[in-house]
């Protein structure tokens, strides 16, 4: 494992849940909890040094709890 790829990734900021790196269709990701859905903005990328710093830019986000909570609406 390369460790300057290594993504480090706090809690959810809303319900303290596990967050997750999802990739989208190849150039976008974002970090979204798997409990609640909370989810940072989605990144887009055109290359791989793009996607390491997409990837460590919805970390960062994530991690300083910069995330759109999802509403169920109710
Ligand atoms: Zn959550």
């Amino acid at each position: 494992m390369d460790e300057k790829n290594f993504i480090e990734l706090e809690e959810c900021p809303c319900c303290r849940g596990g967050g997750m790196l999802i990739h989208e269709g190849g150039w976008s990701v974002q970090v979204e909890c798997m409990i609640c859905g909370a989810h940072t903005v989605y990144l887009e990328y055109d290359n791989e040094e793009q996607k390491a710093e997409a990837e460590r830019g919805v970390a960062r986000l994530w991690n300083i709890g910069k995330v759109i909570k999802q509403d169920p609406g109710e």
